[in-house]
């Protein structure tokens, strides 16, 4: 006999992470539950997180949101891949673009055709043949879900930079006005049930108490409900991924919108640049093993674009993930469930793909553990297949002209990474599991842009003769090049499509 179904959710934190889940649960669920979120503006967000990646695209239709309207209201620019400078050596740069360089020719991906060019002293570069790769460099955008000349060649896969702060402001407004709660308040004690433990209620400060079936932690790094309350445990990941810090300061924009979230390695860490219609968002990701604050600070102050717009922000955290993100009758999302370094811009995707995981394995008032056992097996997986790939970008390099760098790149990494790259190494293939959010095309541009060039390649790439494999390698680039050069820039693109309004 199936128990009642939920009928009151409470939501704990009004970032990125809570309005989202507050958007998703309003949209699959209706006015079936009774949704309210608890807030403290006293508190306040994190306020960073303005890079993401492309299947937000697909969260903002799957809400029914209209793009452009989106862009108006959170500032936004689009996004084609991130760039890496100074990580693999100093003066080197490789860009991690969104989509497969290439077009695939047979059953083979095309950067096994690229290997065999390149063992011919042929090819020239991996991402000559990447379309995003290409816009970017010319600053040349639009939408194109495949190429107009070519149609079975797909277009430009695409993210969004927005001002995390404007983001959860409009969501919150898509959200009250589809009926959810917003309450303002501290909270400053939790209610469980004596004999289960489960949660029953949030005291606020004010004295008022929302009561809930289902509790959504957002509230941030602290873990208000999931640690605090239900002492969840944290899995710290600090060992493989060393920086602990941040410091973040807003500077005023200058130069054609760029199309990419850039990271440049500083000497114990990194530092990102995230355009935005009106300003740009800049930070400095560092280790306080390898570097104290405010040399971090002048470092990131003498590297702005323009004159800062605020006192720099300083931001700890842990890297890591809590142990069981679903305990009770309570799911961690977001900072509250776990922290990822920031430079494959993971975190807020991580929130999506963790509601998505919710929706499906969505409880009713019984609360069936093997749920939530999956739940928990799914997210954890998730977690540490991200991690093998961000830590790749700390230990694959050059760099031994520091400290930090020589303790990335001579630590001991897990051993699912290690067999991932040896057998890149030894047989130019990608082992890419199911689960993975990166796929052969992420993994294949991070390795080969961090210095890993395989020494083989898939045999099956000898099956097409000399001159037909140059002669597709010169279409490519030409359909390419005509793509490109038939967009409009950036900033022609914004301007017509989504302009937002100057602040
Ligand atoms: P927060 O923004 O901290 O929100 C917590 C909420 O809980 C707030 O509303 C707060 O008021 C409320 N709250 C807390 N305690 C209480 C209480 N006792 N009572 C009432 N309310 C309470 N992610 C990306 O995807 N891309 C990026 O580029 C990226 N860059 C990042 C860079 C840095 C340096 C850091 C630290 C993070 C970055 N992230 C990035 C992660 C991203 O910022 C977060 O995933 C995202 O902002 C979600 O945060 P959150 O909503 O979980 O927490």
């Amino acid at each position: 006999m199936p128990s009642a179904p939920i009928s009151k959710i409470v939501i704990l934190g009004g970032g990125t992470a809570g309005w989202l889940a507050a958007s998703m649960m309003i949209k699959v669920l209706g006015k079936t539950v009774e949704i309210t979120l608890v807030e403290s503006e006293e508190i306040g967000t994190v306020g960073v997180g303005e890079a993401t990646i492309p299947p937000l695209i697909n969260l903002l239709n799957f809400l029914g949101l209209d793009e452009a309207e989106v862009m108006r209201n959170v500032q936004g620019t689009y996004k084609l891949g991130v760039e890496f400078a100074d990580w693999y050596e100093k003066g080197h740069t490789y860009r991690h673009m969104f989509g497969a360089p290439g077009n695939p020719l047979g059953v083979l991906p095309f950067y096994q055709y690229w290997l065999r060019q390149r063992a011919q002293g042929k090819g020239g570069s991996l991402w000559d043949y990447s379309l995003n790769e290409l816009a970017a460099k010319q600053n040349r955008f639009t939408h194109i879900k495949t190429i107009p000349d070519a149609p079975r060649m797909d277009g430009m896969n695409y993210a969004l930079h927005f001002d995390a702060g404007l983001l959860a402001r409009y969501l919150r407004g898509v959200c009250e006005r589809s009926g959810v709660t917003r309450r303002e308040g501290k909270v400053s004690g939790v209610n469980q049930n004596s004999e289960t433990g489960f949660i029953e209620s949030l005291a606020l400060a004010s004295g008022d108490v929302v009561e809930g079936e289902f509790f959504l932690d957002c509230s941030g790094f602290r873990g208000v409900l999931i640690e605090d309350s239900l002492h969840a445990g944290y899995e710290e990941w600090t060992h493989w991924l060393p920086c602990d810090r941040a410091v973040a300061v807003p500077c005023v924009t200058s130069g054609p919108l760029r199309l990419l979230t850039q990271t440049r390695a500083r000497t114990a860490g990194w530092q990102w640049r995230i355009p935005l219609q009106h300003r740009i968002g800049n930070g400095h990701v560092f280790s306080s093993g390898f570097m104290e604050p405010d040399e971090a600070t002048r470092i990131l102050l003498d590297n702005l674009d323009g004159a800062p717009l605020a006192d720099p922000r300083h931001l700890r955290f842990v890297t890591g993930r809590r142990k069981t993100s679903w305990k009770k009758n309570c799911v961690a999302l977001g900072l509250a469930a776990g922290f990822m370094e920031p430079i494959e811009s993971t975190t807020i995707h991580m929130v999506q793909s963790a509601l998505q995981r919710l929706l499906n394995l969505f409880p009713d008032t019984g609360f069936n553990q093997p749920e939530i056992d999956e739940y928990n097996r799914k997210t954890q997986r998730e977690y540490e297949l991200i991690r093998d790939f961000i830590i790749l970008h700390y230990n694959a390099t050059k760099r031994d002209d520091t400290p930090f760098w020589n303790y990335c790149r001579t630590m001991t990494v897990p051993d699912s990474l290690t067999t991932k790259i040896e057998y890149f190494r030894q047989h130019g293939r990608v082992i890419v599991e199911e689960d993975d959010l990166f796929k052969e095309a992420n993994w294949i541009q991070v390795l080969i842009g961090q210095g890993i060039m395989p020494e083989s390649f898939s045999p099956l790439a000898l099956n097409v003769g000399d001159d037909d494999l140059d002669g597709y390698f010169d279409s490519l680039r030409q359909i390419y090049a005509r793509t490109v050069a038939g967009m409009p820039t950036h900033d022609e693109f914004i301007a017509r499509y989504c302009k937002a309004p100057v602040i």
